[in-house]
């Protein structure tokens, strides 16, 4: 693992820091369900630690009550072990904690640095200043240590209303970083919490929780996003104040986040989706949540790859979306069997095939990992309509009227007759095979320049494919419209219901993935019952993104 973090830990291990052992964590806020952009932090926490034979725990940072839940707690520990990582018996709460950060906000006090303020929040606003003016100074910043304290534990005790008292840290109303300009790290609210219920009216601010969260549990390396740095300061600040010892206490490294093309990673944004059934559920396999990519059929093994490819760094980018694809193809390729199906069905009689008899031709499921499977040939089979054409261009290598196409492990089929309805439409296609020419024959090697797959018209089954395309596309930075919810793409899921399929994949399993040759990688979906199968199309096989970096 060569990363600047990496790096980190191993100069504050020469320093001498940290004897103790590397500590890392993660720690989602339970208020949403996790994303891509969570999996890059998940992979960079467990793996720092796992690299480093350290630890690192699983935190719920749930010191916001009013939109947090149980549902996410769940949902984010199933997306973490799918994703591979074991957090053993240190799945912690932060709101554990709320005892321990009341005193420690007291002891803060004791120590004069801290203050109970009157002011209201937009008064609070107004006396910060801007970026290039100091902030003004609270007239209840100078209480004293003993009323401070009573006004506090008054406040713990729901002797005033919501928002009419905080607790803010006595530092610097003139610094030039506005995070250090008296930060609020108590406010009050009477909300019900999903974990403590209502023993708490009173509740800690994330930049005066996190640090002691980290603090309490040991943690080395508290690593967290870009938009935190400014923060830092803050951070130190509170464990300087409250004695905890630099050799051992934790430091925050800043690493850039995840953004990518054509993928929504605000959570916000996401949950708006969900509440207004723009999608089916955080589940919908267009979302870019680890339970929507698990439905769609992306792997834990992509996934970590494609964070290992893009790497660790400092300052922000965008990252390509078609690279996460590329990951997914990759392992698609070494793991999925291949089959046979045929979306848009085209019937082709076969005349010079015997009625009533099938012919059971052996396939091999996968280039490189063996394994073989019958396929039954028909009198009557289906193939792709895209894949004849009646007025075909001279590059046109599939089927034309006269023309001669290898139906993938079977014959060399030539074309005789092209049947109309009324209207004109292409009904069927009346073609005769080479019988000697499949494999083994005498003619199997007779050169042929298209090969296409097809299904038997009699012995397949029928499957509902969901194809996705992108919920919306960004523009060169990676950036929305305002209004998203407009732009929305309507063809972001196209439902084919009656694709046949080789009657091969009978009875599997949600979660199993196959090659449907020349159409791209699926995936069973839950939907499946043993009357119905159903089919996701994970990604297509044209790989845009190791064709730009071949050139
Ligand atoms: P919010 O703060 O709006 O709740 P969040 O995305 O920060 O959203 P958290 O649950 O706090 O959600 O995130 C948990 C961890 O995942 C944090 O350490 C955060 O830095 C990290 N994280 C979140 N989004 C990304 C991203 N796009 N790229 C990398 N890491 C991310
Ligand atoms: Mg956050």
């Amino acid at each position: 693992m060569v990363n600047f973090i990496q790096q980190e830990i191993e100069n504050d291990l020469k320093a001498g820091k940290y004897s103790e052992g590397i500590r890392t964590r993660f720690p989602p806020e339970p208020n949403g369900y996790l994303h891509i952009g969570h999996a890059k932090s998940v992979c960079l926490n467990f793996g720092l630690a796992n690299y480093n034979h350290g630890l690192c725990n699983l935190r719920f940072d749930d010191t916001n009550p009013t939109k947090e839940d149980v549902e996410y707690v769940d949902s984010i520990q199933e997306d973490i072990k799918w994703l591979g990582f074991d957090w053993g018996d240190r799945r912690f709460f932060a709101s554990d904690y709320f005892g321990k950060f009341y005193d420690f906000a007291v002891e803060l006090i004791k120590r004069g640095l801290a203050y109970v303020d009157d002011l209201s929040a937009e008064e609070i606003k107004n006396y910060r200043g801007t970026l290039t003016e100091p902030g003004k100074e609270s007239p209840f910043r100078n209480r004293s240590v003993e009323e401070n304290l009573d006004l506090f534990a008054r406040m713990k005790s729901g002797e005033f209303e919501d928002g009419e008292k905080v607790l803010r840290a006595k530092i610097d109303m003139a610094s030039p970083n506005i995070n250090m300009r008296d930060p609020v790290i108590y406010r009050i609210t009477r909300s019900h919490h999903h974990h403590t219920g209502d023993e708490w009216l009173i509740y800690p601010m994330y930049d005066f929780a996190h640090p002691l969260e980290d603090a309490i549990e040991n943690i080395t390396h508290s690593v967290c996003t870009l938009e935190f740095e400014d923060h830092r300061p803050f951070y130190d600040w509170l464990l300087d104040s409250l004695g905890f010892d630099v050799k051992t206490r934790p430091r925050q490294i800043e690493f850039a986040r995840l953004d990518l093309t054509n993928t929504i990673t605000s959570k916000r944004k996401l949950r708006q989706l969900v509440e207004e059934n723009h999608v089916r559920g955080w589940d919908d396999p267009r979302m870019p949540t680890l339970s929507g990519m698990r439905r769609r059929g992306f792997t834990p093994a992509a996934i970590k790859n494609f964070c290992n490819e893009i790497g660790v760094a400092k300052s922000n980018s965008l990252v390509d979306v078609a690279m996460l694809e590329h990951c997914v193809r990759e392992d698609l390729n070494n793991t999925a069997d291949r089959v046979m199906a045929v979306l848009n069905p085209l019937k082709v009689i076969l005349t010079n095939v015997e009625e009533g008899k099938t012919e059971y031709l052996l396939a091999d499921n996968h280039p490189t990992l063996g394994g073989k499977r019958f396929v039954p040939f028909t009198r009557e089979i289906f193939i792709e309509r895209d894949d004849f054409m009646e007025d075909a261009p001279k590059k046109f290598f599939r089927l034309k009227p006269g023309g001669e196409v290898r139906l993938k492990h079977a014959y060399i089929i030539k074309c005789e007759e092209v049947v109309k309805d009324s209207e004109g439409n292409i009904i069927e296609l009346h073609c005769s095979i080479d019988p000697t020419s499949k494999s083994g024959g005498e003619t199997a090697n007779r050169k042929i320049k298209g090969t296409i797959h097809w299904v038997s018209a009699t012995e397949n089954l029928k499957a509902e494919v969901r194809l996705y395309d992108y919920l919306l596309t960004s523009d060169e930075h990676g950036n929305f419209p305002e209004d998203f919810i407009a732009a929305l793409n309507p063809k972001s899921l196209i439902v084919i219901e009656n694709a046949l399929i080789e009657p091969s994949v009978k009875l599997t399993a949600a979660g199993t993935h196959y090659q449907f040759l020349r159409l791209g990688y699926f995936v069973v979906d839950p939907d499946t019952t043993p009357e119905k199968l159903v089919f996701n199309r994970v990604v297509g096989l044209k790989d845009s993104w190791a064709k730009v970096n071949e050139k």
